[in-house]
């Protein structure tokens, strides 16, 4: 029996769950609420934010082992427990150099892998930028629409603006650097791009150094959010091969033990670009949950207990994952949209037990599989009815 600690206790916390069941492992979350979703599944739990590495120091304790579902942590205060002997999977250093935005983009044109041209903020607007290019780029010279995103702490969208303009651009800066009293370093700013695709990719790595890829998926994303992820995406093969490479690249790099989702840029003339890297099961990898021989879930617990990694094949021809957003501030549990979700064919409805929704906020996911792929218009007739369903009033 592994005891494995997660920080963090919110959905991806949650589906861990059953693959612990399965394994033998027990769970044990750092998370601040009662109301957090895996709080239901843990067999215990410490109640404290994921930044909190006193009460890291108490999950020590309790397991043998810790690991992440949420990488807002505060790595210094953690590494200090690290030295002290306490187990971290992945290694800390595997997240060191991805936690902060511009650092995660230097890391990956580093190891020559493709990302959107993008700069750091540096300076007083007036003597503003960058780094790359040198010599410091000024503002007017950049080629807009740009997307400024907040270096840390940025999820769904949040800390994310597509900017159109420069005056548009000097306002937002000014704006977040008077309300928050934060310095312009701790923004990104990067170019457009107006890709054909999204596209994703899951991977694991063991602790031997087994690298496994899940079928690349395309997410479909509105306002910057995720609504939903069609496996496996349509694409040759020598594309997927090539996406396939980014992930072992990276992996083998940082060293990872565990789960990471990379998030991809499809352009119009084929070329992939590396958007984000996840350092933990994501929302890109739900359909595994159902879709796969082993889930992303079970994956992970696998790499950070160090069993074999599991087969990730898909077990059916295609699948499509709408995720439930909140639209509206309420206490309610949808149950009669769940049921009627439920009547779909193939469907599998998750729901993660928040007790209070959000516009935004996500509650669950639907995912359908299929057995037709020739079917070109099938998926989205599935996706628009569960969406049809879940945001009728
Ligand atoms: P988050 O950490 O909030 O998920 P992301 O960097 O993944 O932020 O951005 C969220 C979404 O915003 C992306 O999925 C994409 O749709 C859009 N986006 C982000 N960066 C760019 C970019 N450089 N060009 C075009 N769209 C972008």
């Amino acid at each position: 029996m592994k005891r494995v600690g997660v920080i963090g206790g919110g959905q991806l916390a949650w589906m861990m769950g059953g693959a612990a069941k399965k394994l033998g492992v027990e769970l044990i979350v750092q998370t601040p609420s009662v109301n957090d979703p895996s709080v239901a599944i843990a067999q215990d739990t410490v109640l404290a934010p994921v930044d909190d590495a006193t009460a890291t120091a108490v999950l020590a304790k309790k397991c043998d082992v810790i690991t992440f579902e949420n990488e807002f942590v505060n790595l210094d205060a953690l590494s200090l427990l690290a030295k002290q002997g306490v187990c971290f999977l992945p290694k800390l250093k595997a997240l060191a150099p991805l936690l902060d935005k511009y650092n995660q983009r230097c890391y990956l044109r580093d190891l020559g892998l493709p990302v959107p041209k993008f700069f750091a903020l540096e300076g007083d607007w007036e003597k503003l930028f960058l780094v790359p290019p040198s010599p410091p780029l000024p503002p007017s010279q950049l080629c807009f629409p740009v997307v400024l995103k907040a270096r840390r702490h940025g999820y769904d969208g949040q800390g994310t603006f597509i900017v159109k303009d420069i005056k548009t651009l000097k306002q937002k800066i000014e704006a977040s650097y008077i309300e928050s009293d934060i310095s312009q370093s701790l923004f990104l700013l990067e170019e457009f791009i107006p890709f054909e695709r999204e596209l994703a990719i899951i991977a694991a790595r063991s602790v031997t150094g087994e690298v496994v890829t899940y079928p690349v998926v395309e997410t479909q994303q509105e306002e910057q959010v995720c609504r939903r992820v069609i496996a496996p995406a349509e694409m040759t093969s020598e594309l997927a091969a090539e996406i396939e490479e980014i992930a072992h690249t990276l992996l083998n790099s940082l060293e990872v033990v565990g789960v990471f989702g990379i998030e991809l840029f499809l352009t119009e003339d084929g070329k992939v670009l590396v958007n984000e890297i996840a350092p933990r099961t994501h929302n890109s990898g739900h359909f595994t949950l159902d879709a796969c021989e082993t889930s992303q879930f079970e994956q992970h617990l696998r790499a950070v207990c160090g069993l074999p990694l599991g087969n990730t094949a898909l077990l059916c021809p295609r699948a499509v994952m709408v995720n439930l957003l909140g639209y509206e501030d309420s206490q309610s549990d949808y149950m009669t949209k769940r049921q009627q979700l439920q009547q779909i064919p193939q469907a599998h409805v998750y729901w993660y037990g928040k007790t209070e929704s959000r516009p935004g906020r996500k509650l669950g996911h639907v995912t359908v599989l299929l057995e037709n792929t020739r079917d070109a218009n099938l998926v989205s007739a599935i996706a628009h009815n569960i969406e049809s369903i879940w945001y009728s009033n």
